[in-house]
């Protein structure tokens, strides 16, 4: 994908703070973080989201370098959460798969909609 920022960052051709990279994924810093540790991760290879028929070894794998990243960022013992957003009522802005890892405070308890 051309056009797409996250590819780019994926290619190294707009720089990023990368915290893990490997041959399928790389991790990197979100640049409007929400809480103190901000971590996206991604597929190398573009998917739009985890409803685009992702192969389920990547998913997993995307999963486990998750982990691994929040040990990185050193959060693994405070706790974090995962999420990842699909479309517009997920607030998916950027249509490329990523992973946000998010800790360094507590989260938010309520899940449910918007005000
Ligand atoms: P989402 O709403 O799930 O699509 O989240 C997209 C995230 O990507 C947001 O948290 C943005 O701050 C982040 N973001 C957008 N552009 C960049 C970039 N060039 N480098 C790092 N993070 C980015
Ligand atoms: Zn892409």
């Amino acid at each position: 994908m051309d056009d797409c920022i996250f590819c780019k960052i994926a290619r190294h051709e707009i720089p990023s703070t990368v915290v893990y990279e490997d041959e399928t994924v790389i991790a990197f810093e979100d640049t409007n973080p929400q809480v103190p540790v901000h971590t996206l991760i991604i597929p190398k290879e573009h998917y739009a989201s985890i409803a685009s028929n992702v192969p389920e070894s990547l998913l997993g794998h995307i999963i486990a370098v998750s982990a691994r990243v929040a040990e990185i960022k050193g959060v693994d013992k405070t706790g974090y959460r995962l999420t990842t957003n699909v479309g517009d009522d997920g607030r998916q802005t950027v249509m490329h798969l990523h992973v946000h890892i998010l800790g360094g405070a507590q989260m938010p308890i309520r899940m449910g909609p918007a005000d």
